[in-house]
């Protein structure tokens, strides 16, 4: 069985279509695919669809742009009501922080001296309903301003980058309770991932979140070095979490993550979905259904 929890589509900032990225899991035999696109739902009709047809099992989830402690930390939501009226609530005011970023971002670039208008983001973000820097990266490969997305990123984009713009995220305790509420379980995406500051999150910190609801940690990521693996093991099975492993897909836009360069154990798994349909149960929600679930 290879199962793979984390990934996108082009309606953030992957490069598949959702249709696309089923049916690339089922070529490299995924058996279970979790599409996780960043703050939006908007793919999960035409995954589903697709998936049932060619027969790969698919979980729907969300990664959460959220904040503790003062840094950014992302949530996988995995199988919430996507029509519960706080978590949307709370998603369209991220996705409106992603906005309004836009144009600071652009007055930025262009101060540097790179001739960018909001066209050249637009023409290349497609179908996306969250948008994202990579997509000013792709704009700015497209101008010719830069080789690729990673380019982008070391230049002007990443954080301290003299075009990087803060934006909106959602509080994490709260998001993970809203997300119970809305009848989903929530996992902590790459806790520790090199480029993210995890000083807040350390096992205090993950037990705390545990208090509000918390049911798992990606630890096979990456952006996960063997060490941090084994140590954010320990604590997931000091606090009994569940431990997942996953790509982090992004199609051609991120190098090094093909589909199912990381998995989940099985029994891991199993536990996962057990916790969902105890939320579910618990929320009485109109949670989505794991689409072919064996
Ligand atoms: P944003 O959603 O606008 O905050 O941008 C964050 C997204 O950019 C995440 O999906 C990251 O995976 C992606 N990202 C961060 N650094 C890089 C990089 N060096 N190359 C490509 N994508 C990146
Ligand atoms: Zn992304
Ligand atoms: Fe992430
Ligand atoms: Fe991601």
């Amino acid at each position: 069985m290879r199962i793979d929890l984390h990934t996108h589509s082009d309606r953030s900032d992957g490069t598949d279509s959702p249709a696309e990225l089923v049916r690339h899991a089922r070529d490299r035999r995924v058996d279970v695919l979790a599409l996780t696109d960043h703050d939006t739902t908007e793919g999960w009709a035409e995954a589903a669809d697709v998936a049932e047809r060619v027969g790969v099992t698919l979980v729907r989830g969300i990664e959460v742009s959220a904040r503790f402690g003062g840094k950014g930390v992302h949530l996988l939501a995995y199988l919430p009501d996507p029509d519960h009226p706080e978590l949307v609530a709370e998603l369209d005011r991220v996705l409106a922080g992603r906005n309004s970023r836009l144009p600071a971002i652009l007055e930025r670039l262009r101060g540097l001296g790179v001739d960018i208008e909001a066209a050249d983001v637009r023409r290349v973000s497609g179908e996306a309903a969250a948008l994202g820097r990579p997509h000013v990266a792709d704009a700015l490969v497209a101008l010719g301003v830069v080789a690729d997305r990673d380019e982008a990123f070391v230049r002007f984009l990443g954080p301290g980058g003299p075009a990087y713009v803060d934006r909106y995220a959602t509080d994490l305790p709260t998001m993970i309770r809203t997300v119970a509420d809305a009848g989903g379980v929530s996992v902590i995406a790459h806790p520790w991932a090199s480029r993210h500051d995890y000083r807040a999150l350390d096992e205090a910190g993950i037990a705390f979140l545990q208090e509000h609801g918390l049911s798992g940690l990606e630890i096979d990521h990456q952006d996960h070095s063997p060490d941090v693996r084994e140590e954010l093991r320990d604590i997931a099975r000091n606090l009994g979490l569940v431990e997942t492993g996953s790509s982090d897909y992004h199609g051609v836009g991120k190098t090094d993550h093909d589909l199912a360069c990381n998995t989940t154990d099985p029994e891991q798994y199993a536990r996962l979905m057990e916790l969902a349909d105890a939320a579910a149960a618990r929320s009485g929600a109109r949670t989505p259904e794991v689409v072919g679930r064996a």
